[in-house]
């Protein structure tokens, strides 16, 4: 992993930068490139945006780690309102939450209740229900609650990340039971016991993963398989892989960031392919926005380029 990943990952979880550097005008202006504002409204504005040209959407509110009941009271009644929202707004807008969001690290039944009165409204709306997947540490915690919320409503997916030495197990097990999978590479700070140290590592498991997803087998239970990349070179090769083996471009997605390769995403839409953009808001883009800087540790200089001008 390289020093500025790690370096930029470590800066994601300071309490005190989140608290300081969210202030900094520069830093405000930088976010605006992968976020179109704080509020609901301003996602509904970019969701509308990119339906128009046949990309339709995922919506997210940031925030991580809630540690206060009210605040994941709060957080779960801001899904049930857009939900009902976009129920009622004629778009293709899919909600995304993480469990630590919904109150994960005070009680695990607190969230899974939350959790499954967002299913149960996603499931009248007849819309669908992401959990994101976050620190290896959450991670059979985040599979247990998925399964037992799959037992119970169809239209639900988890998101796995390539960079597990644990995920293609996870993967073919969840895809039996009919749960939807949106695989990543993975965005957290993880140790070599539990996660392949090399990038190259994580692209080579991807793609393997993939392979495994796009098989007939795996989608006998009706799994829906999305990859959640940016890299052109493992989205030809998906499609390509696609194509030889007879599966459809509608039997697979690709979802992707709002802001990030939006060329891509187009070009993708206009070429046949089913394409998500997930776009997140909200006053708690902090570690969030730090995850993307370490993505691609050449953004800094989008950072410092608006800094300077
Ligand atoms: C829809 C979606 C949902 C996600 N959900 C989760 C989740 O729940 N849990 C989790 O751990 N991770 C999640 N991620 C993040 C993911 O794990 C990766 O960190 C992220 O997608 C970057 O990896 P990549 O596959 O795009 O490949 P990379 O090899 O990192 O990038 C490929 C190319 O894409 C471009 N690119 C990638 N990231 C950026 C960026 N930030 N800014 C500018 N260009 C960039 C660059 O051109 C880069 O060369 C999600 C990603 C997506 C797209």
């Amino acid at each position: 992993m390289s020093v500025a990943r790690t370096l930029l990952l470590k800066a994601s979880d300071s309490k005190w930068l989140r608290e300081n550097g969210t202030r900094a005008p520069f830093v405000r202006r930088a976010v605006s490139r992968f976020m179109p504002g704080e509020s609901f409204d301003d996602m509904i504005a970019a969701a509308r945006g990119m339906a128009a040209e046949g990309v339709t959407a995922v919506f997210t509110r940031l925030g991580e780690n809630v540690g206060d009941l009210a605040e994941a009271d709060d957080v779960a009644r801001h899904y049930l309102d857009g939900i009902d929202r976009i129920a009622g707004l004629n778009l293709a807008c899919e909600p995304s939450i993480k469990l630590t969001q919904l109150g994960l690290d005070i009680n695990r039944e607190l969230a899974y209740g939350h959790l499954r009165d967002l299913a149960a409204r996603a499931h009248a709306a007849g819309n669908y229900l992401w959990i994101d997947m976050e620190q290896s540490s959450y991670v059979e915690l985040t599979l247990d609650l998925t399964r037992r919320l799959r037992a119970e409503f169809p239209r639900v997916g988890v998101c796995l990340q390539a960079y597990l030495y644990r995920t293609r197990e996870d993967l073919v097990e969840l895809m039996g039971r009919g749960i939807g999978i949106r695989l990543v590479k993975g965005a957290y700070n993880e140790p070599a016991d539990v996660a392949f140290p090399r990038k190259s590592e994580v692209d080579a498991n991807y793609y393997a993963l993939a392979q495994v997803m796009l098989d007939p087998g795996s989608r006998a239970g009706g799994a829906r398989p999305v990859f959640g990349t940016h890299d052109v070179q493992l989205i030809d090769s998906i499609r390509r892989h696609a194509a030889a083996t007879g599966v459809a471009p509608a039997e697979f997605e690709f979802h992707m960031l709002y802001g990030i390769q939006k060329a891509t995403q187009l070009r993708l839409a206009q070429d046949g392919a089913a394409v998500r953009v997930l776009i997140a808001y909200g006053a708690y883009w902090f570690p969030w926005y730090m995850r993307r800087l370490a993505e691609r540790p050449a953004n800094v200089w989008f950072v410092a380029k608006s800094l300077l001008g």
